[in-house]
């Protein structure tokens, strides 16, 4: 085999080749079929191969790929404003354009921080966040991120930290239970705004349901709104990175419309071009542009494939084919099907601690022992035995973190195409219930 010069995310390890996909199959370069049963990287939402997004590219490309956005507008990027203002809640009316969530996670932060200063307050300019958290790899992005295995090599450069707890109840970090504990993890926010200053704080930052760094974690009821709060009584803008949870994925177009809860600020990626091109965006609201427009008129962020029209038409065509096919409401439905019957493997399995999510975002967390809920040794490498026996079974997981302090557990993410039929989410529990077992077999727990 001629020797590869791809730099891989792990170097040495052997990688199979993918020739082609359609719908929720993948198909490798040996004739090996897999059902796409994590859209990738919680991405590709509409499946592989949609007619109508390669035909909207071809359509683009014939007229016109790259315009440098400083010097022109253009329509398709006109017109993907349009259609997620009209579909972004309350006064979310502003789109910016980048290329990757830690592009419009870092974005979400520098528009907060430059918010305060048109309006005077210079100091406010530390942006707040939670443990398990993953807002992106970029340093801004992994400063705001509480994935203590990805920050480690760069905690030199990292300039903001997390600061308070996630919401989760599976382990509570205060050892309460719902609905006693008062929303005990919300209310630290307040602790932690206190001690620092809100003076010195421009934004706090939330996945609305934890994704990479926690295994979808749903926080309990009343825990979004009490945040809002909190961030209102202490001028404290709040930025919903939807990164991972926007456009469908949780059953609602945003996920935090779970909770009628508007955010300042939407990050936005993965979903929102489903894989057929890099497109991000920052979504802003009325009232936050509204002293840009009247200052300095400038939002200093930008790249040069920011609002390019060719990956604009594909984002067009995307949400046209999500609207076209009801897939939130798809979403919402098969995510309580599918959830239901991953819940079962809490009965069949010992490994088996939690299964959590919300529509089509679903996370399974593993532990060595239920009724004591201890993760695993680090070294059992659970995460990864799952990932690879499930890849020789036929199906593609996304590993995740879970566990005390999301530093030693192991847990997967589900997240099939919201196209995915009833079939094919059958088939997608057989193959996951037989990889599991295999893997607790060999674990000879
Ligand atoms: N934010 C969230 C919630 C994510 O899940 C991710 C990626 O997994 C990012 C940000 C970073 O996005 P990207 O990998 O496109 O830079």
């Amino acid at each position: 085999m001629m020797r590869s010069h791809l730099i891989k995310p792990i170097l040495d390890e052997e990688y199979k080749q993918i020739s082609h996909g359609s719908g929720v199959y993948l198909y490798d370069t040996d004739g090996k079929k897999y059902l796409d049963g994590s859209s990738g990287a919680v991405t590709c939402s509409i499946g592989h191969g949609v007619k109508e997004v390669i035909n909207a590219m071809h359509d683009q490309a014939k007229k016109v790929s790259f315009v440098y956005r400083s010097q022109f507008t253009n329509e398709p990027a006109e017109r993907l404003a349009e259609k997620l203002a009209q579909l972004a809640p309350g006064d979310l009316n502003w789109s910016f354009f980048v290329n990757s969530g830690s592009e419009a996670t870092e974005t979400a932060m520098k528009i907060a921080i430059q918010y305060w200063q048109e309006k005077g307050k210079h100091q406010k300019s530390k942006i707040l966040s939670r443990w398990m958290s993953y807002h992106g790899i970029t340093i801004g992005s992994l400063s705001l991120s509480g994935h203590t295995e990805r920050r480690a090599r760069f905690v030199p450069l990292l300039d903001a930290n997390p600061v308070i707890s996630p919401p989760y109840c599976y382990r509570c970090p205060f050892d309460r239970t719902y609905p006693g504990c008062q929303l005990k993890c919300a209310t630290e926010l307040e602790t932690a705004i206190n001690r620092i200053g809100s003076d010195h704080i421009a934004a706090f930052v939330v996945e609305p349901l934890v994704g990479a760094a926690g295994g979808a974690i749903v926080p309990p009821a009343g825990y979004y709104e009490k945040i809002r709060d909190i961030c209102d009584r202490n001028q404290i803008l709040l930025i919903a990175d939807e990164v991972m949870t926007g456009i469908g994925r949780t059953g609602k177009m945003f996920a935090m419309e779970h909770w009628s809860v508007q955010p300042d600020i939407i990050a936005l990626g993965k979903g929102l071009s489903a894989g057929y091109t890099p497109i991000a965006a920052t979504l802003v609201s009325d009232s936050i542009i509204e002293p840009i427009l009247t200052g300095s008129k400038l939002i200093m962020s930008g790249h040069t494939y920011s609002a390019n029209p060719q990956s604009a038409a594909v984002a067009l065509a995307v949400l046209t084919y999500i609207e076209k096919h009801s897939l939130v409401e798809a979403s919402h439905s098969k995510g309580i099907f599918l959830l239901n019957e991953l819940q079962q493997f809490k009965k069949k399995f010992t490994i088996v601690g939690d299964v959590r999510g919300k529509g089509l975002l679903i996370g399974i967390e593993f532990v060595s022992n239920t009724n004591t809920k201890l993760p695993f040794k680090k070294d059992c490498k659970v995460t990864n035995l799952v990932i690879k026996q499930a890849q020789i079974n036929g199906l593609l997981i996304y590993p995740s973190t879970a566990g005390i302090e999301g530093v030693s557990g192991d847990a997967i993410l589900v997240a099939p195409p919201l196209t995915i039929t009833e079939t094919e989410m059958n088939e997608l529990i057989y193959l996951l219930y037989k990889t599991i077992k295999e893997v607790e077999d060999s674990l000879q727990v």
